[in-house]
């Protein structure tokens, strides 16, 4: 067990975490966003950090080391009194500028001894960050050196330092899983997916699910995760619903330099608004044709701490959102932002057999808001327990009322499919439905019937749906007798209130 990371709230397979930071003597919540400090080139204060509620930021120690005067300032006053920050500082290594440049003058253990002694409470090994689409033969001998870069971490004096164990291996899922198989299994304690900053900048979405989701496989749930360069408020939800806790913000000075304005929906061109479509404080006293009318280091500045506002404010929602339950209702809502989100939202979904591990059972409510929203975890988990009833006889699965000559009634409804009515009022049962339900969800809960008669093939049932599409009804087999409830008046007309014939289940369907 890695003692310094507890979970608090789970939702999907995000989580709310506690990180402790000895060192720093600060226990960070996570999901939580670290600032990215440039020594070189400071656009916010980290003094200021706090303001906007980050309780750790990331600065880069292979730059401070290679300059004179950083150095010796670093090494004199330590990073938190040369930064003035009292939160928990994280120190990468150089393996960026590795990736940039291909070449870097300091080995592992150089550099993690240099991060102790500049007072780093967070250090990085160097290790190769093997971009996207590689041979597989190259990415795998990266990988290789990664680890043996991971075993030589292990061996150096880091006292109450903490210690990041990067996750390689390009676009391969496969190797992901491996690399985070053997970096669980040593004595470090972060565990940054790495390279995937190419991915995010080309929108490849979808591509970055797959690799994350990699990586968790062959992660344990007590293993803090950070997801390297993830720094757009656009995809936080995302990321935290696929289970990373701690995600690093270049972009908001990055982005602010280039007169860029972050939003949850995308990014805007300063030039082009008309409107702040934010109440954070830079937003509510600034419009745009003021800010355009500062000097460069006055705009930059105060773009950069909207763009942080604005980040931050997403970090809180998506605690609420897990909190509450409803983390994927957020994503779904971001999936709509662009349609790279969407494809990272399917690809998500796609993995939603790892996301029932940590998924509550029972929550407030299960909105159906999209297509996508039938093939989330609780449909498959609806549809996975049935295997744990035995409906025997002659069984009615209606979308109208219970008919007598049945020896049992029981409601189906899109996209869970079947279920005994007792069962009507647990979650995710209650869930709240469009009546204008789409073909994914009529699909959906034709294959609990198709499984449901799979299990139980000494069972007779009959489906009574309403208007149910062909291309739902095609997985419906054919021993199962289909009655469409619209076709028939004297049906329809019997229909019951919903609630009528349905006795209180309890709060779960355990
Ligand atoms: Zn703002």
């Amino acid at each position: 067990m890695r003692e310094h990371f507890e979970i608090q709230a789970q939702d999907a397979a995000g989580r709310i975490g506690e990180l402790r930071v000895p060192r720093a003597d600060v226990t960070v919540e996570t999901p939580a966003l670290m600032p990215v400090v440039n020594p070189n080139l400071i656009t916010v204060d980290p003094a200021r950090f706090p303001e906007f509620g980050a309780e750790v930021l990331i600065t880069n120690s292979y730059i401070i080391r290679n300059d004179d005067d950083l150095r010796e300032q670093a090494l004199d006053e330590g990073l938190h009194e040369m930064l003035g920050f009292d939160g928990a500082i994280v120190t990468d290594s150089g393996s960026f500028q590795l990736a940039e440049y291909g070449e870097i003058n300091v080995t592992t253990e150089e550099i993690l001894d240099f991060q102790y002694r500049i007072g780093s409470d967070v250090g990085t090994p160097v290790d190769i960050p093997t971009p996207p689409d590689v041979e597989r033969e190259r990415a795998e001998s990266e990988l290789e050196e990664t680890q043996k870069r991971l075993a030589a971490a292990e061996g150096v004096e880091t006292g109450e330092m903490l210690v990041n164990a990067p996750v390689q291996g390009s676009t391969y899922p496969d190797l992901r899983e491996s690399a985070a198989e053997h970096a669980y299994a040593t004595n470090l304690d972060v565990f940054p997916v790495g390279a995937v900053v190419p991915l995010m900048n080309e929108y490849r979405y979808g591509d970055m699910v797959d690799v994350v989701a990699g990586a968790k496989r062959g992660l344990g749930a007590d293993a803090p995760v950070h997801l390297f360069g993830a720094g757009h408020p656009m995809m936080f939800a995302l990321a935290a619903a696929m289970g990373c806790d701690l995600f690093d913000s270049a972009a908001y000075a990055l982005y602010a330099r280039d007169d860029r304005y972050m939003t949850v929906r995308g990014t805007e061109h300063l030039d082009e608004m008309a409107y702040f479509p934010c109440s954070c404080p830079i937003c509510t006293e600034h419009d745009p044709e003021e800010v355009r009318q500062l000097g460069d280091a006055a705009r930059e500045e105060l773009l950069a701490e909207h763009n942080l506002h604005v980040s931050f404010a997403e970090i809180r929602r998506i605690k609420q959102a897990i909190e509450r339950g409803d983390l994927l209702e957020l994503v779904e809502e971001r999936a709509r932002s662009h349609p790279a989100m969407l494809d990272g939202y399917r690809a998500l979904l796609d993995h939603a057999d790892q996301l029932e591990e940590t998924d509550p059972a029972s929550k407030d409510a299960f909105f159906y808001t999209s297509t996508e929203s039938a093939q989330r975890p609780e449909v498959q988990r609806h549809r996975e327990r049935l295997a744990r009833l035995n409906p025997e006889g002659n069984v009615l699965l209606s979308e109208g009322s219970r008919r007598e000559e049945y020896d049992a009634s029981w409601r189906v409804k899109p996209p869970f499919g079947p279920y005994p009515r007792e069962l009507s009022q647990t979650y995710p049962l209650t869930a709240e439905t469009p009546d204008r339900m789409d073909r994914d969800g009529y699909e959906a809960a034709a294959k609990g019937v198709a499984r449901l008669a799979a299990l139980n093939p000494d069972t007779e049932f009959t489906l009574a749906h309403k208007g149910w599409p062909a291309s739902a009804l095609d997985y419906v087999p054919p021993r199962v007798d289909v009655v469409d409830l619209t076709l028939q008046s004297e049906s329809v007309e019997d229909v019951e209130s919903e609630s009528a014939d349905e006795s209180d289940g309890g709060s779960s369907e355990e």
